[in-house]
């Protein structure tokens, strides 16, 4: 329903209010980059011999943030600014920049439930460009622009054009204006990240209240079987995507808007095993939409039938037999860890759509989760994790170490300044007297 009667006296905004009141519908047929542009180069990376610029990673801060605001006219559809230096204008030496995406829509239909996954499609947007590789989300991404790419004369005003037409194309149904702000200044950034990680924590706080057993329907995501053909992510309310992108209740909201998208409702139907967190037609679902590579699917366990990883896991949970417990360990860290790999090594043999028992690609926020490999014995397993990553969890970690029955669990967990290898990991969990050496056999 639209109104019978608006009036708009600025004569230069009567266009765009004509088309906002009779609910038409902007569709971009093309998007105009200088760059080839199809979902099928969403696999692509950028190697370091490529390299014009990267953002993020190890290399920069790097975040993106999508806002829906409430004010028609906070918006202005197209609308693009850069503040800062582009990608033709780098510091001699350097291949890097810091990078904020700051987008804000408006639709009469958005919702801020909305606004997560729609934040979420900045990944596979950027993606879709030749020579434009994109990983990761919210304040933990890296973007890198090829030589190529920037020779053909793609830049960051691009990174506009593709998500305005993008969103435009995809979300018509929700967004009526979009308009896109790039910072490329540490000090810019330093500021607007403040607002940001608020956001992100306020959307991970709606969903910690939830249990898995508060409700009958959880949700596939299928979106990363563009590069991982077999892989379906199973997310539940204490369980989230392994990207992080992707909680219970994004992809409830991904699902409204999207009925026939990749995030679809599935009836848990009968439990088959509550210690594995087994349910019937979670199972049946896996196995149509795995192409009968997997037949089951344990949300619980990191032994028997975990869940496929893609690539985009956040974090990576491994075991080590020796300790017999689990070690974690994120995408930030370089060093090697106590099972004699890299992440980098590590992600190689754990990716790909394949269950690889004892291995497991997970989101940061599912190892704070009560159901976190609880069919292993739950946080009592953990017996290493890198300095960062623990102080990245902080106090929600402290609390629900306490919660464990292991009042100094948080103190035993041993990390990369006390042991790299299993030798020294094993004699420090000697020493403090870890609960996983006294439980149950892992193997
Ligand atoms: Fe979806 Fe899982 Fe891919 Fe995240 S990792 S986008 S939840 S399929
Ligand atoms: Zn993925």
């Amino acid at each position: 329903m639209f109104e019978a009667l608006v009036t708009e006296k600025d004569y230069k905004k009567i266009p765009s209010k004509c088309i906002l009141t009779r609910g038409i519908k902007v569709k971009m047929s093309e998007v105009a980059v200088p760059v080839s542009y199809a979902a099928a180069f969403e696999g692509e990376r950028v190697r370091r011999e490529q390299l014009h610029v990267e953002f993020g990673g190890k290399a920069s801060t790097a975040f993106e943030y999508l806002t829906a605001k409430s004010k028609e006219d906070e918006v202005e559809d197209g609308k693009f600014e850069l503040i800062g230096p582009d990608i033709d204008q780098l510091p001699a030496t350097s291949k890097s920049l810091p990078l904020a995406i700051i987008v804000d829509v408006y639709g009469r239909k958005m919702q801020k439930d909305f606004e997560p996954v729609l934040e979420r499609q900045i990944h596979r947007f950027m993606n879709y460009a030749m020579g434009i590789m994109h990983v990761g989300q919210r304040d933990m991404k890296w973007v890198r622009i090829s030589k190529d790419a920037f020779e053909k004369g793609f830049r960051l005003k691009h990174v506009g054009v593709i998500l305005h037409a993008m969103l435009h194309q995809e979300y018509s149904a929700i967004v009526d204006k979009i308009q896109v702000k790039l910072y490329t200044k540490q000090e810019d950034i330093d500021k607007l990240l403040v607002a940001a990680k608020k956001t992100y924590e306020e959307r991970d706080e709606r969903i910690s209240g939830m249990s898995d057993e508060s409700v009958d329907t959880y949700y596939s995501c299928l979106l990363c079987q563009s590069f991982a053909p077999n892989h379906v992510c199973i997310v539940t309310p204490e369980r989230l995507g392994l990207c992080g992108a992707y909680s219970w209740l994004d992809a409830k909201a991904s699902f409204e808007i999207t009925p026939t998208g990749p995030n679809q409702p599935i009836l848990k139907g009968r439990t088959v095993d509550q210690r594995l967190g087994q349910w019937d037609n979670v199972n049946d679902f896996v196995k149509q939409r795995s192409n009968k590579t997997i037949d089951k699917v344990s949300m619980y366990s990191l032994m028997d039938s975990p869940q496929s990883s893609c690539g985009c896991f956040e974090c990576i949970v491994a075991i080590i037999p020796e300790a017999n417990g689990v070690m974690v360990v994120h995408r930030d860290y370089s060093g090697i860890t106590p099972c004699g790999m890299s992440f980098t090594t590590l992600a190689g043999s754990v990716g790909g759509g394949v269950q690889t028992p004892g291995f497991l690609g997970v989101g940061k926020l599912y190892i704070l989760s009560k159901k976190f490999i609880l069919a292993e014995g739950g946080l009592k397993r953990l017996v290493w994790m890198p300095k960062e990553l623990k102080e990245l969890l902080g106090d929600k970690l402290r609390k629900c170490c306490q919660e464990s029955g292991q009042p100094d669990l948080w103190d035993k967990i041993a990390d990369e300044t006390v042991a790299t290898t299993s030798e020294e990991l094993i004699s420090f969990l000697t020493k403090v007297g870890h609960p996983a050496l006294e439980m149950e056999a892992l193997v």
